[in-house]
């Protein structure tokens, strides 16, 4: 397994074989026997029967104990997979599905993604710490047991990259953050907006890429998920995302949920320094929610101009007349 940098685009892309078990052959590796053996890097609670776990990837794309090899090959770059691949394991129960877990539960969820946010930035070699969750055949998910993934890569994302860089130049052209008004518009137009709770936004970007793409945003300026800010309600952030699953999974099963928070400012070499001085102004954290209606809208991704057939508007719109209680 290798890194490659494709020198056109930076894209970074993991290659080489990966093999693994099919489930069927070896059963659920998150139900006892197997759990009980497990390496465990977070229980949660810390005390009495485990809620939510934190194992390692049983065939990590990344691996912490690697020399990152950073080498060239002519004029490309590639390097070992350096990193960390977390599976968290979101319940003890096979066959409880996210959506339908209590805001409690879901509360448990994204505090553990936070904690290990938290712990893998104390990593200075780790740039970047990615949170999702891939749910549904067609989304890739690799076991039916409700789980989502963490990853610690030495570089950052292109698609944050993107971000960051847009968000840093929005900031200084106007000296606001660029989804603090995306918020503050939103909230003004109303039509975008799935739902509400206290100060979490869902809504459907104005530019969705796909039908019923969903950002859930606090409107209160943060950049790091992992550090709520004070007073902040995360119970509450907890029940929108609840509710916004429900409401989509009448429409679409499948999906891809990732949390994008800032990058590793430990990190003093390279990219991070002194370029994003502002980050702490300039980025915001979101969770983005990508269902998947269509075998095809895999070419989406690919050719990186979106054709998406339906307004952002009229999701929204048929978001907010499902019943998120059913
Ligand atoms: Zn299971
Ligand atoms: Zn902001
Ligand atoms: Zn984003």
């Amino acid at each position: 397994m290798e890194i490659r940098r494709d020198p056109v685009t930076q894209s970074w892309v993991v290659s080489g074989q990966r093999e693994r078990p099919e489930e069927g052959e070896t059963g659920c590796p998150f139900d006892p026997p197997a759990i009980e053996n497990a390496k465990v890097i977070l229980s949660w609670p810390s005390e009495g029967p485990w809620q939510v776990r934190v194992l390692p990837h049983p065939e990590p794309l990344y691996r912490v104990e690697i020399d990152p090899g950073r080498a060239a090959e002519g004029i490309y770059d590639k390097m070992g997979p350096l990193g960390a691949h977390e599976v968290v394991v979101e319940t003890p129960q096979h066959d409880k599905r996210f959506s339908t877990f209590s805001d409690e539960e879901i509360d448990y969820v994204l505090s553990v993604w936070g904690s290990r946010i938290a712990d893998l930035k104390k990593d200075a070699r780790f740039k970047y710490v990615t949170v999702f969750k891939n749910q549904g055949p067609r989304a890739g998910q690799e076991w039916s047991h409700a789980h989502s993934q963490v990853t610690a890569t030495i570089f950052v994302p292109r698609r944050i990259k993107y971000e960051l860089a847009s968000a840093h130049d929005w900031f200084k052209d106007k000296e606001r953050c660029v989804f603090c008004d995306i918020v503050r518009q939103e909230e003004k137009q109303g039509k975008r907006i799935v739902d509400v709770q206290g100060d979490y936004y869902a809504l459907c970007p104005y530019a969705s890429r796909v039908p019923f793409e969903i950002w859930i945003l606090h409107r209160r300026h943060n950049h790091l998920f992992e550090q709520p800010r004070p007073g902040a309600n995360r119970r509450q952030l907890a029940a929108l995302v609840g509710r916004v699953l429900r409401r989509l999974e009448k429409i679409a099963t499948s999906f891809h949920l990732v949390v994008h928070t800032a990058p590793n400012t430990r990190n003093k070499k390279g990219e991070l320094s002194g370029y994003w001085k502002t980050l702490s102004e300039d980025y915001h954290w979101h969770i983005e929610i990508m269902p998947i209606l269509e075998k095809r809208s895999k070419s989406y991704s690919i050719k990186e101009v979106y054709f998406n057939s339906l307004l952002p508007e009229q999701a929204a719109e048929q978001l907010r007349s499902v019943d998120p209680n059913t």
